[in-house]
């Protein structure tokens, strides 16, 4: 399986750190050896002094798919979860500034938190999800799915039109604002629409 994660898909968070609107959504990889395994903690890379977390909504593909029309990219999951994409910030920023990919800052071994899914009849609406992630306790970002830029659908049909679909890939959808550094001993949590998605300890 393949992770997928949109960057830059929510105007407060390009605000935030600075980029612009983009016009196509920005799109990079994750191999399968980023996902942190159940129950473990997040050990921060000895090469980044700032590792920050983005919590992000993740749609996970339930069925094979090559140019998907965007009227029918709900028929291509059941299933919404939510995670951490973890960013070695510093490094991302020099990779930025020489125009490098991004996959030393972004797709190391553990960057990929994924936590509980549900199957989305839980939803009300696809497109009005309510997300947050607490660090120690205290709400430190907060979404929801109707101010992303790109609509979950509307991703799908786009990155479908790069790469094959295939059954358990997983598309993280981007952050909203408030993406900050974590230290040792800090414990993230994230929450949907009320319910604990994930718990995570940093070491
Ligand atoms: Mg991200």
């Amino acid at each position: 399986m393949k992770i997928i994660c949109i960057g830059r898909n929510y105007v407060d968070h390009i605000d935030e750190l600075g980029n612009e609107i983009p016009k196509d959504p920005v799109v990079f990889l994750k191999p399968d050896t980023a996902i942190l395994p159940k129950k473990m903690p997040f050990f921060i890379p000895e090469y980044s002094d700032n590792l920050q977390y983005e919590v992000e909504l993740i749609v996970k593909i339930n069925r094979v798919g090559k140019y998907i029309d965007k009227k029918f990219a709900h028929k291509y999951y059941d299933e919404i979860g939510l995670g951490i994409d973890f960013t070695a910030r510093d490094l991302q920023q020099k990779l930025k500034e020489k125009g490098l990919p991004w996959e030393k800052a972004k797709a190391f071994d553990g960057s990929a938190v994924v936590g509980k899914f549900f199957h989305k009849s839980k939803f009300n609406d696809i497109s009005n999800i309510e997300f947050s992630l607490e660090k120690n306790g205290e709400v430190v970002q907060k979404g929801n799915s109707s101010l992303m830029i790109n609509s979950i659908d509307e991703l799908i049909s786009h990155v479908s039109e790069f790469f094959t679909l295939k059954i358990g890939d997983l598309i993280f959808t981007g952050t909203p604002s408030g993406v900050s550094k974590v230290v040792e001993n800090d414990e993230l949590r994230g929450v949907v629409q009320g319910e604990e998605a994930f718990k995570v300890r940093i070491k």
